[in-house]
């Protein structure tokens, strides 16, 4: 059985040439605003919204704010369940402002971002740690569907299900050392396997024989 060190070398052999939307850095407030939007979504369709909020200068917290709800909804609208991504929107900047801005709330230790974040109407643990990975760039790290996915299929994973047992078990199977276990180290973990999971470790009819970790992977092969 390949390590999980072992296996992200691999998914760097395959993916690592890939683009990935937030890589390398992106203005922090994109960021956050992407990391609300993709919610329930496909990142194409956040893109949209990202762009429409561009276009109007509306990707910086004060002009967001000054937006009106109907206004607002009618930008984020194509990534979907926009009313409601617009109050998740309104309560990020709540929390931002309560901080006293976007960069100090960025600059606060991991731990704290991460606890504000949590306390924030909308905003669960993987948007949170998308928020203090990706904007804050501080050492977290974001599992989500595509890892429970992927190393169940490698036959790997935690005993119990749920986001903090997946994280502490990928966090405690990573070996850290040098530059890993950083911010960047981090992120690119997480980006590395979700390209994996949308390029070959599909849902559904995966494309494994383009599949480096075929021989320690338990799905049948056809
Ligand atoms: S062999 Fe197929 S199912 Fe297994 S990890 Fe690779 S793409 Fe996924």
């Amino acid at each position: 059985m390949l390590t999980v060190p072992e296996i992200i070398a691999e998914l760097e052999a395959m993916h690592g040439q890939r683009e990935w939307h937030w890589w390398p850095e992106k203005p922090p407030f994109e960021v956050c605003v992407g990391a609300i939007l993709v919610q329930n979504t496909a990142w194409t369709n956040v893109e949209r919204a990202l762009e429409q909020l561009r276009a109007a200068g509306a990707l910086d917290p004060e002009r967001m704010a000054a937006l009106s709800d109907a206004e607002l909804q009618s930008l984020i609208r194509p990534s979907g369940q926009y009313r409601q991504k617009a109050r998740k929107l309104r309560a990020f900047l709540a929390t931002c402002a309560g901080a006293g801005g976007l960069d100090r709330l960025l600059a606060l230790p991991a731990g704290e971002l991460r606890s504000r974040l949590l306390q924030t109407w909308g905003i669960g643990p993987e948007t949170a740690d998308c928020i203090v990975c990706y904007a804050a760039r501080q050492p977290t790290l974001v599992v989500d569907a595509y890892t429970a996915r992927l190393f169940r299929r490698l036959g790997m994973g935690p005993t119990a299900e749920g986001y903090g047992a997946w994280q502490d078990w990928l966090v405690s199977s990573l070996s850290v050392a040098t530059d890993e276990g950083s911010a960047e180290w981090y992120a690119r973990v997480h980006a590395l396997i979700v390209l994996h999971a949308k390029h070959l470790c599909r849902k559904r009819n995966p494309r494994c024989g383009e599949c480096l970790l075929r021989r320690a992977c338990s799905v049948p092969k056809t």
